[in-house]
């Protein structure tokens, strides 16, 4: 999960006609995602439509279903692992709203609680929260991971200067908003003191 800017509702009219779901208003927030859930970070339109996300229920906040900020774009898995699960006492991360790097880390393809926050514990936990290290997500995170590794190793083992720095600026690029898992990748450049 990393921070998401919230763009301005395209079409407020339609929410006004209670559809949350309207093209205009789905596209505006799946750009701003870059065509990724906003809380695992799949690609998602590749294989199907992805979902409007409620960040608070409807359910549970009937005032809160046409309210564009409460509107997110979101993988049909995080969606149904989330269902109507929501503690406004320990919300969870809402990466519209603030930096969610404040209450997560990545450890390799696991995604981790910092300095103890509760909410980071709570958003990651698949019974309470949206279950974000499930085994699916690990199997594809571990797949970028190898594979920019691969990349790395290539880049540090070559001797010619011009290729080290082209190869450098490519590596730079593999944790942008737009890539998947750009959370766990950011930590492996980092670590490797790329970035
Ligand atoms: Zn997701």
């Amino acid at each position: 999960m990393i921070r998401i800017i919230r763009p301005n509702c395209p079409n407020a009219s339609a929410l006004s006609n209670e559809n949350y779901k309207h093209t205009d208003n789905k596209k505006a927030l799946k750009d701003a995602s870059h065509d990724k859930c906003m809380y695992c970070e799949s690609k998602i339109s590749h294989v199907y439509y992805g979902d409007i996300e409620h960040i608070k229920p409807k359910s549970k906040y009937p005032s809160l279903e046409y309210e564009w900020s409460n509107l997110g774009f979101v993988c049909s898995k995080c969606n149904g692992i989330k269902k109507n699960k929501y503690n406004e006492s320990t919300s969870y991360i809402n990466p519209y709203e603030e930096d969610p790097s404040k209450y997560i880390l990545a450890l390799g393809a696991l995604v981790k609680q910092k300095k103890g926050s509760e909410r980071g514990e709570i958003t990651i936990s698949e019974n309470l929260g949206i279950g974000l290290n499930r085994a699916q997500l690990l199997e594809r995170r571990n797949e970028r991971l190898n594979s920019v590794q691969k990349a790395i190793d290539s880049c540090f083992r070559t001797a010619n200067t011009a290729l080290r720095e082209q190869a450098l600026e490519e590596l730079k690029n593999e944790c942008g908003a737009d890539k998947e898992y750009s959370l766990c990748i950011e930590a492996l450049l980092s670590s490797n003191d790329i970035l």
